[in-house]
């Protein structure tokens, strides 16, 4: 597989064309931003983390029923993916209030939330990402229905998988955001990634954070929280 022309370059990684025009090659980088762009940083060791976490995360997802866009992992930070249409949502689900719920609701950090939710924001930087609900997505052509009911099922899909394999580590899953995109035919498959920075994973005995809240607050040590949660998972 040859790695061909840069196509885009994110705050998190950068996206490479290949010599098949079906795949792309995505390369993590260390960067890391918070505060919509507002907090620029690195995180040593980052891209390397969470290119090996995603990976193992969603090999692991697709057995279990969940289609995601990865191919092939080429090196510590590259891997081989189907290459997608995102689909303009960021799809969160929740288990614990946290972030920006807490604020929005007025709910203490760390309730445990009656059932889990879903929500959407639209993908678009130059509004922030505003949180919207699928009447909007409808309404903006972001999605169709059919569409929205399949990453409705697979969110709430990889929500207990992955609650329930991360507990095996002593990890609370407490919420997170996924990207599906659609592949050339239309099918929908998870895409971007699954890695402590688009996740809030808690030590399940002391609740420390081992995620990128850590870098997000100034709380100090997100270094060796990715190495730890890597670590944990990776062995
Ligand atoms: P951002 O665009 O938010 O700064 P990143 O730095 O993570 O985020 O950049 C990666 C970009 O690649 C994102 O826009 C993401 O939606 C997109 N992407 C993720 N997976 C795929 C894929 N399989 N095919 C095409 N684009 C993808
Ligand atoms: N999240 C993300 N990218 C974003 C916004 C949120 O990966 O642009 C993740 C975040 O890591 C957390 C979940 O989505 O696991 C919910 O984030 P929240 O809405 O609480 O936003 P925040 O408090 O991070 O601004």
């Amino acid at each position: 597989m040859k790695k061909m022309e840069q196509l885009y370059e994110g705050k998190a990684k950068k996206v490479f064309a290949t010599d098949d025009a079906n795949l792309v090659i995505v390369d993590y980088k260390d960067d890391a931003t918070a505060g919509d762009g507002a907090k620029k940083g690195t995180i040593r060791g980052k891209g390397v983390v969470n290119n090996r976490l995603s990976n193992n995360l969603m090999k692991m997802l697709e057995e279990k029923g969940v289609p995601t866009h990865f191919v092939e992992e080429l090196s510590d930070r590259e891997t081989l993916v189907k290459k997608v249409q995102i689909v303009p949502l960021e799809v969160i689900v929740r288990n614990v209030a946290a972030g920006s719920f807490t604020k929005r609701l007025g709910v203490p950090e760390g309730t445990v939330l009656q059932c889990p939710t879903l929500e959407f924001s639209y993908k678009n930087d130059d509004l922030h990402d505003p949180l919207i609900n699928h009447y909007h997505a409808l309404a903006l052509g972001l999605a169709t229905q059919a569409e929205i009911d399949q990453i409705s099922e697979y969110a709430f899909k990889v929500n207990s998988i992955l609650s329930e394999y991360l507990l095996g580590f002593n990890i609370r899953l407490i919420d997170f955001k996924l990207e599906f995109g659609r592949l050339a035919d239309g099918t929908i498959v998870l895409a971007d990634e699954i890695s402590p920075d688009t996740c809030r994973f808690w030590d399940a005995t002391t609740g420390a954070h081992l995620d990128k809240d850590l870098f997000r607050r100034d709380l100090g040590g997100e270094e060796e929280a990715y190495q730890e949660v890597m670590a944990r998972l990776l062995g």
